[in-house]
């Protein structure tokens, strides 16, 4: 016999309707409430927002629900009306939630299912926020959608318009661009929500180039430059890619050896080839890192490169695109692209001509932070898996769970997640601060990214293996999504920069131990 309802669930509770997911298993109903345009917009139609519903879901499960209001658009962005606005998101809530017969208020992130393996120590209101309203959108892709993806090799494209609609593609870009203005504290909290939604790396490639590698566009990029493209990423008509791995240099960037030549009109010819670059297949947009002076004619070298958005214009001469088969996420497209003599305009070229690396220095610190939260994300989410099948799995006439063979590598892995969290998120937010403390450095912060990374990409890869074993033969099976999880964490160990390669630099930068290579 299924549990009596709570005495609030009548089939006609009053509250605010948008996005129900039917769900059987539902143990947390959320409500995301978006308003664009003014505050007064935003507090006109709150009664109508009140409605009946009728909840299509299995009421005996729901234990909680939560209201999320993120408010966007707001005309004036000083610190007063933030503020100001934080406070009435607050009142809004705390009227909806006491008009809910029978509410149950839990303010501990830890006691909700949404929020069972993110403690909310630590964390901002916005980030919060951020997780929760994501969350929302991803409940609208189960976890037979991203099987579906990778089975059958199609991009996630309704997944990206779902969050390119709702603003947050633009999570860290400037508000006066159509971004939220936030940071990569947020970005990475956004990162990982989605991962551990299920997922997992494919929506996170999905869509982690328009956040990043819009990063030193905005920094660098003339008025013209930004005015023209980035509201069109963050509306989603474009996507991006990010150009810069080349099959002769591999980790050695600095060798790379594209060239963006230029010629007497001011315009460039680029010529060389780029690899493993996600998302060339469906982008219109590339951040292209190329060289504008050869690597024999610099001093140094980090000198002679340059950065570039390009158009990806495949009906143009001198642009080929392979697609690279792969193990995992096989939904995002990774792609071999070759130029020659691929004509590029002058007003491509962003900031400094020859500054390049420098440049795009800014972005990678900031991408070091959300590819750590994709893997936790990736990691939670199998140890979730993990563990609800340890509880449930009946062998030898006891769950598998009881034995403490399956038990401790589960407990082991949550705590090196756990501690790989906190090494994100720290690194994250020094990212941010930096951003307005000149005396903090990005070589002191990238040792901060870097140990994220590897930390993060370590512990997932825990998580996903131990998921797989403690699901037995069923680990094997597509239905479980942990061999899919399993296929995708290695992508946060091999990129954008590998173990290996993060080892060294603490060795080097931090150990002061000779350099080995
Ligand atoms: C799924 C996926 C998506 C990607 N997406 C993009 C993208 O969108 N854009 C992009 O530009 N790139 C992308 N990459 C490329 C990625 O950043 C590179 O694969 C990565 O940086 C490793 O470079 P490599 O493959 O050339 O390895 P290599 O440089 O060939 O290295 C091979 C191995 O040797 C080790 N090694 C090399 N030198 C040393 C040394 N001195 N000491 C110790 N070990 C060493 C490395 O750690 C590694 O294990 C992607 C890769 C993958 C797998």
């Amino acid at each position: 016999m299924p549990p009596a309802p709570p005495a609030w669930a009548s089939p006609n509770v009053e509250c605010i309707l948008a996005n129900v997911i039917p769900h059987s298993r539902l143990e947390t109903l959320s409500f995301s409430v978006r308003s664009g345009g003014s505050k007064n917009h935003l507090w006109k139609p709150l009664p109508q927002w009140i409605a009946a519903l009728k909840l299509n879901t299995n009421l005996a499960a729901i234990r909680e629900i939560r209201f999320i209001v993120v408010l966007y658009d707001l005309p004036d962005s000083t610190a007063d009306a933030r503020k100001d606005s934080e406070r009435k998101d607050l009142e809004l809530r705390h009227t909806l939630l006491t008009s809910l017969p029978g509410y149950v208020r839990r303010d501990g992130f830890s006691t909700s299912a949404a929020r069972r393996l993110m403690s909310t120590s630590g964390f901002t209101e916005n980030q919060l926020t951020v997780r929760e309203a994501v969350l929302t959108v991803c409940a609208q892709f189960p976890n037979t959608y991203w099987q579906e993806r990778d089975q059958n090799e199609q991009d996630p494209k309704e997944f990206h318009a779902a969050l390119s609609k709702d603003g947050w593609l633009g999570i860290a870009l400037p508000e006066s661009l159509g971004g939220s203005g936030l940071g990569i504290s947020e970005a990475t909290v956004m990162m990982q929500t989605i991962a551990e939604s299920g997922a997992g790396m494919q929506g996170a490639q999905s869509i982690h180039a328009n956040v990043y590698a819009t990063q030193p566009l905005a920094k660098f990029g003339t008025k013209h430059q930004l005015e023209s493209t980035i509201p069109n990423i963050i509306s989603g008509k474009w996507r991006v890619c990010f150009g810069v791995t080349e099959p002769n240099a591999g980790l050695d960037t600095l060798r790379l050896s594209t060239m963006a030549k230029k010629l007497p009109d001011g315009s460039y010819s680029v010529t060389g080839q780029k690899i493993w670059i996600t998302c060339a297949q469906v982008a219109s947009k590339m951040i292209l890192l190329a060289r504008t002076t050869p690597l024999e004619e610099v001093k140094k070298p980090s000198e002679g490169l340059s950065l570039f958005c390009i158009d990806l214009d495949r009906s143009k001469p001198g642009l080929e695109l392979k697609r690279i088969k792969k193990m995992g996420g096989r939904g995002v497209d990774a792609n071999e692209v070759f130029f020659e003599n691929y004509r590029i305009p002058a007003d491509t070229l962003i900031g400094e001509e020859e500054k390049g690396f420098k440049i795009i220095l800014h972005g990678m610190n900031a991408e070091r932070c959300l590819l750590a939260g994709e893997a936790l994300g990736l990691g939670y989410a199998a140890l979730a898996k993990a563990a609800e099948y340890a509880r449930t799995r009946v062998v030898f006439q006891r769950p598998i769970g009881m034995n403490q063979a399956i038990a401790h590598p589960l407990a082991d892995a949550y705590m090196k997640l756990e501690g790989a969290k906190l090494a994100t998120y720290h690194a994250a937010r020094l990212y941010d601060d930096s951003r307005n403390d000149a005396s903090m450095r990005q070589d002191a912060v990238g040792v901060a990214a870097n140990s994220a990374k590897y930390m993060a990409a370590e512990a997932a890869f825990t998580a996903c293996e131990r998921a797989v074993l403690t699901h037995g033969g069923m680990g094997y099976a597509v239905e479980y999504d942990v061999e899919r999880w399993f296929r995708e964490c290695l992508v946060p160990r091999i990129a954008p920069v590998s173990r290996e390669m993060i080892l060294n630099y603490i060795s080097e930068k931090v150990l002061e131990l000779p350099r080995s290579y």
